[in-house]
């Protein structure tokens, strides 16, 4: 849209006045991003009506993404951007006094997600907003988002994040709109008229109310819909006083029972809790989200065979995969359609993305608590395993084995993934290694059944937030050098490699990245009270903290690096700042015992007159979207380390690439493909390969202890956590982590990669050294970066998966 200037300070003042009752010279910075932030709703507010309209209009298809995470990040700038009136917004705002990114300073993040899986629902929104794509999130309003992190005393301490306290501009509550989700009871199952009618009687009613929030595409009119449902007691048409035989009491247990539902984000990403609470949650976000799109499907006046012609649903991992029997229900119970007629427009409407390789990570619910608390859910799963093992049993019929691995449920236990492979037409991976992993070994089973269903879409960032809005001055030199087509055609950022030896060019990257560094040196200081020089190289490693992420090999590197920098003073090196931020799990105690350990050298290390400003560490507290955006610009390098196979894709990989930080890296997920992209010369590789670490699990064959023997460097730096050399790190502490190395046989092969690690640093030392080969290597990583949005990404969802349209209307 078009603005000028002096139109946006008159709206301003005018909200201001409006809202507070304040003169915009009293209005205080919140005030300021609350009219703002109600701005931008207005401004957005018809091309949000007229979307919708447009797409009920055409009766085009449109793709709902259930995720059970969203980690959307502060949107203030990020609308202004889509929006087109960024650069305005930022002049009228300097002139009346204040400053854009003190004004976006208040706007509290919304945490909803754990970490890669969360930001890549928040990537793939604003790309189909972005593409003009009728494409939109589905999910839960938790009231309390990630936990915030605080370290005391080195220890992580978890803190409630209360995002919702000063209210939220963006969202709008749709009361007229909520849909009651129906837990326990049971089941009164009838034959009329030659057609089943299921009552499901003395259920748990729980009201979902939707809140919406507008996804702006990128300068094109198109605003999309993200719908998180919030929990509530269902007031009218529900008896209070009969559940609760008059007590009251009973009747509040009740009602903190019912918001419970919507209260809090699971803070694990990774291993399931199987915890009741998280099932409800799953289930309330998949009947909300599906009853809604009925609803809106009954406006189009199509007949309900046509049903997967206009919608498809996505499922973001297994979380939202009783989609599937929710949907059966719905074209069973409530239209009559026969199962095979239902199933037909299920599977054609269901596509599923996997995204982890661990398989005690896959998600299973115990039969018994889903058969209580979901019955007729229950009941739709079994009929589908009945009919699927059928299936099973006829192409195997002598291999009860094959059948009980890929039985739906099995040993009174449901398999959420089974469900989601079986009960939809598409099953991808998130990156090529990754989805190679899943055919050829821990889906082969269903591979070989379905090879049609299976397919890879390798992960994406959008451009916009992790270059535009992180990086201006990296975007505008960008675009004074090529042109600004790479905004909306980001592979033409290719275009920079015939830039790569221009001197002139070259030290604008470089000035670039150490005015960024400056930046973050100083919220370092800020934050951490630690001084770090911005011309030592940066080093960054920055993703939840997970024993396969390896954040325990960089420290004992970092460990070692100290060894041989004390006991040989003139030990050449050019000064390294490495810089962490992760958050653990609340009850994932070795990881917690790492971030300990880390924080426990940095304090030795920081403190140790004789490392003479060669070695500094930073762990920075609470990571988040926020920080990610003034990490990623001032990172020299990029440390994605994960043991081969483990990390399924990887994002933060992309978001570093494309702010020009070299890739220190394993052959691993997404790496493998930017090592593909941007040549052996721009990237550092080391460590065992996937199907060496592979191997390796299949024989057995693997003895850290071994390692531990023959590598005197790598003993020393092990034997530190338990001998008491660390000051402030217990040998308890110590003994946790040494136990999982040596006693447990370093499931993650750490001592086996550390020695290529180390040298793999060395290299990058070396490279460093020349500046105009490290500037150049700089250059073509953000020129192949361009492989890497989420444009890419969700541009193949489109064409592979979903069958919708990309950008025409508008
Ligand atoms: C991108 C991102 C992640 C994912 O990082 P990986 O390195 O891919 O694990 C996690 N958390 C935040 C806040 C992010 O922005």
């Amino acid at each position: 849209m078009y603005l000028t200037k002096e139109q946006v300070k008159k709206d301003i003042e005018a909200k201001i006045l409006s809202l507070f009752a304040v003169d915009i010279t009293d209005a205080t910075g919140q005030q300021v991003f609350v009219a703002l932030g109600n701005l931008i709703r207005d401004y957005c507010a018809r091309g949000w009506v007229d979307t919708n309209k447009t797409y009920e209009k055409y009766k085009e298809k449109q793709v709902y993404y259930f995720s059970i995470e969203f980690l959307l990040g502060k949107m203030l700038k990020a609308n202004l951007l889509n929006l087109g009136i960024l650069d305005v917004c930022d002049d009228a705002i300097s002139e009346m006094g204040f400053d854009l990114d003190e004004i976006q300073s208040y706007e509290p993040e919304p945490g909803l997600g754990n970490g890669g899986l969360g930001r890549l629902a928040a990537c793939f929104l604003d790309s189909m907003a972005a593409l003009a794509i009728p494409g939109h999130g589905c999910g839960i309003r938790y009231k309390y988002g990630l936990f915030e992190q605080k370290f005391i005393d080195g220890y992580q301490v978890e803190v409630p994040e209360n995002w919702l306290r000063e209210g939220n501009v963006w969202e709008v509550r749709k009361p007229d709109k909520a849909v009651l989700v129906k837990f326990k009871g049971e089941l009164d199952i009838k034959e009329e008229e030659g057609k089943f009618k299921v009552t499901h009687k003395n259920y748990e009613p729980v009201l979902a109310v939707p809140y919406d929030t507008p996804v702006i595409g990128f300068d094109n009119n198109t605003v999309n819909n993200l719908r998180l449902f919030s929990a509530e007691m269902p007031s009218d048409d529900f008896d209070l006083a009969q559940i609760s035989h008059g007590d009251y009491k009973k009747a509040l247990d009740y009602k903190y029972s019912v918001e419970s539902i919507s209260q809090v984000l699971y803070p694990d990403d990774s291993s399931e809790e199987g915890k009741t609470l998280r099932l409800k949650q799953e289930y309330f976000m998949v009947s909300a989200g599906v009853q809604s799109i009925i609803r809106r499907y009954k406006k189009l006046n199509l007949p309900i065979e046509e049903f997967n012609e206009k919608v498809s649903i996505h499922i973001n991992d297994t979380h939202p995969a009783l989609c599937i029997p929710e949907l059966m229900r719905i074209l069973l119970d409530e239209y009559y359609l026969s199962w095979d007629k239902a199933w037909e427009i299920t599977t054609l409407t269901m596509s599923y993305t996997n995204h982890t390789i661990l398989s005690e990570a896959l998600e299973t619910w115990s039969s018994d608590l889903m058969r209580n608390l979901l019955p007729r859910i229950y009941m739709i799963i079994e009929e589908i395993n009945r009919r699927f093992c059928e299936q099973l049993i006829k192409l195997n019929p002598d291999n009860q084995d094959k059948i009980n691995a890929m039985a739906i449920i099995a040993h009174s236990t449901v398999r959420m993934a089974n469900l989601a492979i079986v009960g939809s037409h598409s099953t991808n991976g998130v990156a090529k290694l990754h989805t190679e992993i899943l055919k050829n070994r821990e889906l082969n089973n269903f591979y070989q059944m379905y090879p049609a269903r299976f397919n890879n879409k390798t992960n994406g960032i959008t451009h916009r937030r992790w270059l535009m809005l992180a990086n201006p001055n990296l975007s505008n030199l960008v675009t004074e050098t090529i042109g600004d087509i790479w905004k909306r055609v980001p592979t033409d950022l290719i275009k920079l490699k015939e830039y790569n030896e221009d001197s002139a060019f070259l030290s604008k990257i470089e000035q670039i990245k150490y005015d960024n560094k400056v930046k973050l040196a100083d919220v370092i200081l800020k934050n951490n009270e630690i001084i770090v020089d911005p011309s030592s190289i940066f080093d960054v490693q920055v993703k939840r903290l997970h024993a396969y992420k390896r954040q325990l090999m960089n420290a004992l590197h970092i460990l070692h690096l100290y060894h041989r920098i004390i006991e040989d003073s003139s030990y050449d090196m050019h000064p390294r700042t490495f810089i962490f931020g992760a958050k653990a799990a609340p009850g994932y105690y070795l990881a917690k015992k790492i971030i300990k350990f880390i924080n426990s050298i940095a304090d030795m290390i920081n403190n140790d007159p004789r490392v003479k400003g060669k070695l500094k560490i930073v762990f920075m507290e609470n990571y988040s979207v926020t920080l990610a955006q003034s990490i990623i610009p001032a990172a020299d390098v990029s440390e994605q380390i994960s043991t081969a196979s483990k990390e399924a894709s990887g994002t933060g990989n992309m978001k570093f690439m494309m702010n020009g930080a070299v890739t220190l890296a394993t052959m691993d997920g997404a790496n493998v493909e930017i090592f593909n992209e941007v040549g052996n010369d721009n990237i550092v590789i080391f460590g065992l390969t996937a199907k060496e670490v592979l191997s390796h699990e299949m024989n057995n064959d693997y003895k850290s202890v071994d390692i531990y023997h023959r590598d005197h460097a790598l003993r020393r730096v092990i034997d530190d956590l338990i001998n008491g050399f660390i000051p402030g790190f217990s040998v308890d502490d110590g003994l946790d982590i040494y136990h999982h190395l040596i006693t447990h046989n370093d499931s993650f092969f750490v001592l086996r990669d550390f020695k290529e690690y180390s040298l793999a640093h060395q290299k990058i030392d070396s490279l460093y050294k020349k500046k105009d080969t490290w500037n150049k290597m700089c250059v073509d990583n953000i020129a192949s970066s361009g492989q890497f949005t989420s444009d890419r990404t969700i541009t193949s969802y489109a064409n592979g998966i979903w069958s919708t349209r990309i950008g025409e209307h508008f």
